[in-house]
């Protein structure tokens, strides 16, 4: 079946390491083992392997730290990672991107499932999934192979996990009497049960081991351990080594979904925060008071928020577009829906706000009507953001238990209970991540699943299924119908919101890759393409007007003849973040090519456009860049204009026209804006 690839297996705990090597090799690969990064290190000296699989924590040294040093000597070697730690987000992206890790695989896991990986490892291209009842044949091939010796490794493990929980009884003593090191051996041996009891089946025993591995960790020496605590989950967890049964998933109770918006005020006035309070209650949104720019910063980076309105003359000056920009500038939210709140403003302060980004004003003091009608605008241009799970199972209660563990600020769930309607249901709620129940009456997941990767519009469509079995045939099933992921019930809280994070976010940066270009950050021309298309017929049915814009940096070629290509890079990938970071959520902004860049504007004008635009135009005259020979130097930038509907009804004609302002902004003299 293969022809004897040769694998690396890197683990420090003998158990697992003996259980899946004797299954690795009965599917005839090599396998050489190792137990600690030196011997890792020796065997790799040695000879070449095809593949390897990490551990995540190894004595002395992350799975990490391990495979970055392999980078240098190894760059393309396939590798799995294998963590019982589901880490963020930040450590997903580090693993699979930097040390392109092809698969973090969840501790504890199943030599079959492990198996799975690795023969991908080396299937590249998957075949088309086989009709059903062949897919079923291979499973049971598969299922027979399964040698009597893994079985009697499982009932030996069995027997000398009451030898561990003993063991492990000694050492939490120790650990209480003071005796040192005692707790970081606890520790270690909680960690090694908790990844690899699973693995054997043990899976009752695995959970409280990790529950135990938590409150461990959670102190940071034994004097201040919850001592009680310790107890109560070790007992447990005796109790489950006593009787290793498989539990049966108990759905949690259904929790109401945070469906209020959140919005930041901000105001020195403390008689507007609390009318701004009061009135936010009356609508459903809470209300984020906070007096100054600093305060609205550590507000913003703690917890979520929708969207802020910020008093225009905050604190008697113009102090509330400085306000904007800080808040802009913190990381994540660079597009955070912005509104002001103002007296009377003349063109000037519109236009200064226009270009801070804000989507709308507020009069101040504000009526109860005026503010509900801001506040819900605003929360309602963030809340798309949120990705939307859909999440199939015709038990009510397992919807509503996915729904409790799932929902939250970014992720929005939706059930249905009906398989037969899935593709109604997607048309309306274009989910980006599917949740499928294996076992239903009707369509299985799988059939689902099967159904959708044969349809083009959902092909991409990252599709989790969810079942009661851990076992092989299932897991080959999944893989064959084209899942992405798979989990088991019970379903554990903190496994499902990152299985689903990871994929949303992958889901999220390979559409982001697609459509946005690399050195800017902004969209790239069919996107933004598509997307003033979709302004421009939206300015139509509300008959309000829409100004494009073309920029165009003057004499770039000298910047990269005098000063360096790269330095020329950074002119672009600044003048990127500066338009990113300007202007309104709902503005288009992208890069037309070279150093050309457009930018849509929905309810401007061309005169009020170019007001906006001389405000940018003159902070780029204010930056300084750096030449690749240690220079400073700056840059002046040219602009044309075109409006709908007067210079024309069609993009084309709006990018002509436009593009021949341009050319004449640049014949006469350059720096200038042409209308
Ligand atoms: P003008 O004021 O008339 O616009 O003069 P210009 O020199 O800016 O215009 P021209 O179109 O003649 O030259 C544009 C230059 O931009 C030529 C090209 O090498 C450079 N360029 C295009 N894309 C990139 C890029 O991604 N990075 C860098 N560093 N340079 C680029
Ligand atoms: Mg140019
Ligand atoms: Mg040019």
């Amino acid at each position: 079946m293969n022809e004897a690839k040769t694998l690396l297996f890197l683990e420090d705990d003998k158990d697992l390491q003996t259980l899946v090597c004797a299954f690795l090799r009965e599917k005839g690969f090599r396998v050489e083992s190792a137990r600690t990064a030196a011997e890792a290190r020796t065997l790799l000296a040695k000879m070449p392997v095809d593949a390897a699989i990490v551990d995540g924590l190894l004595p002395g040294v992350t799975g990490a730290d391990f495979i970055r040093e392999l980078r240098k000597t190894q760059p393309e070697l396939p590798v799995l990672f294998a963590s019982a730690f589901w880490k963020d987000l930040k450590s997903h992206e580090l693993l699979t991107r930097q040390l392109r890790v092809a698969r973090i695989i969840h501790k504890p896991y199943r030599p079959e499932e492990l198996f799975l990986w690795v023969n991908q490892l080396f299937t590249k291209a998957l075949p088309p999934p086989p009709p059903g009842p062949r897919a079923l044949a291979d499973v049971d091939l598969v299922r027979d192979e399964l040698a009597a010796s893994l079985v009697a490794l499982n009932q030996e493990y069995g027997a000398r996990l009451k030898d561990k929980v003993g063991g492990l009884e000694t050492l939490l003593g120790d650990a209480r009497a003071g005796k040192r090191d005692a707790l970081e051996e606890a520790t270690i041996v909680v960690h090694k049960l908790h990844g690899t009891a699973g693995s054997y089946g043990f899976t009752e025993v695995s959970l409280s081991a990790g529950r135990l591995e938590d409150v461990l960790r959670s102190a940071k020496d034994a004097a201040r351990m919850d001592w009680g605590q310790v107890d109560a989950t070790f007992r447990e967890l005796a109790r489950a080594a006593s009787v290793p049964v498989k539990p049966v998933g108990k759905p949690a109770p259904a929790a109401m979904l945070p469906t209020e918006g959140v919005l930041l005020v901000v105001d020195e006035d403390a008689h507007v925060l609390a009318e701004a309070e009061r009135l936010g209650k009356a609508h459903v949104v809470r209300v984020l008071p906070a007096r100054t720019a600093n305060e609205a910063v550590a507000v913003a980076s703690k917890q979520w928020v929708d969207g802020v309105l910020i008093h225009m003359h905050l604190g008697g000056e113009m102090g509330g577009i400085q306000a904007a920009h800080q808040l802009r500038s913190v990381e994540g939210l660079g597009s955070l829906p912005l509104g002001f709140m103002e007296g009377e403003g003349g063109l000037e302060d519109r236009v200064a706000a226009a270009h801070a980004g804000a989507s709308l004003f507020l009069p101040r003091p504000f009526t109860a009507q005026d503010f509900a009608a801001a506040a819900e605008r605003m929360v309602a241009a963030r809340r798309p953001e949120r990705a939307r799970v859909l999440v199939v199972d015709d038990d009510p209660e397992a919807i509503a238990a996915l729904v409790h563990s799932l929902a939250s600020e970014q992720i929005e769930v939706v059930g249905l209970g009906d398989a037969h309607q899935l593709m109604e249901a997607l048309a309306e709620h274009r989910p980006d991540l599917l949740l499928l129940d294996v076992q239903m009456p009707g369509p299985s997941g799988f059939d689902l699943c099967r159904i959708l990767r044969s349809t083009p519009a959902w092909q991409e469509l990252p599709v989790l299924l969810i079942t009661a079995h851990l076992g092989l045939e299932f897991r080959l099933a999944a893989f064959q119908a084209g899942a992405d992921d798979y989990i088991s019930k019970p379903v554990l809280k903190e496994e499902l919101r990152a299985r689903v994070q990871a994929r949303l976010e992958r889901a999220r940066l390979s559409r982001e890759r697609s459509e946005r270009d690399a050195l800017t950050g902004l969209l790239l021309r069919r996107p933004f393409i598509e997307g003033v298309r979709a302004r421009l017929s939206e300015a139509q049915r509300q008959q309000r007007p829409l100004a494009l814009c073309f920029l165009d940096v003057d004499h770039f070629k000298r910047v990269n003849d005098r000063y360096g290509h790269l330095a020329g890079d950074r002119v672009l990938t600044r003048l990127g973040r500066l338009l990113g970071a300007r202007f309104r959520r709902e503005d288009v902004r992208g890069r037309w090519g070279g150093e050309e860049f457009v930018v849509g504007l929905l309810g401007e004008t061309k005169e009020s456009a170019k007001a906006i635009l001389s405000r940018t135009m003159a902070e780029v005259a204010q930056m300084t860049f750096d030449g690749d020979g240690g220079e400073s130097f700056g840059i002046t930038v040219s602009a044309g204009i075109a409006e709908a509907p007067g210079d024309g009804a069609t993009l084309e004609e709006l990018l002509r026209a436009a593009d021949a302002r341009l050319n004449r902004a640049k014949t006469n003299g350059r720096n200038r804006i042409e209308v």
